[in-house]
């Protein structure tokens, strides 16, 4: 059975690609609304992808990862697992019938599905 997280919302660092692309651009955003809503906190990828020291001991020190991607390129989480972190919770913007393109249109429903989807996995993680 899988252990339920005690973390805090603080301690849930969610990592977004924030890819050049309309699925980058809802992955970004969702991350953000996600801080918003106190699910978790945004945290900087390109630090990691930097090896930026601070980052990387900040982020050994959260609970829980969250990783969203826009697309099967998967960059957030190779980033992340090059730098030897594991993600515990994982979405691709394209899985939830987004088609990838470089318009930069994303409707706020396309978000919105994002957040949902993973604010409830984050929850079910959390037991709450
Ligand atoms: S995962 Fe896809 S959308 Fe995100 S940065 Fe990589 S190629 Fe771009």
């Amino acid at each position: 059975m899988e252990e339920k997280c005690t973390c805090e919302p603080n301690e849930i660092l969610v990592f977004a690609c924030s890819g050049s692309s309309n699925v980058g651009q809802i992955a970004n955003l969702a991350a953000l609304q996600l801080t918003q809503k106190g699910a978790g906190r945004m945290f900087c990828l390109a630090g990691i992808g930097g090896h930026v020291s601070g980052m990387i001991e900040s982020t050994k020190a959260g609970k829980m990862i969250v990783g969203i991607d826009g697309c099967p390129v998967a960059c957030a989480k190779k980033i992340l697992e090059h730098a030897g972190f594991n993600v515990d919770e994982y979405l691709q913007v394209t899985e939830m019938g987004v088609e990838k393109n470089h318009g930069f249109h994303y409707p706020q429903p396309e978000i919105d599905k994002v957040v949902d989807r993973l604010n409830t996995r984050i929850s079910q993680r959390r037991g709450a």
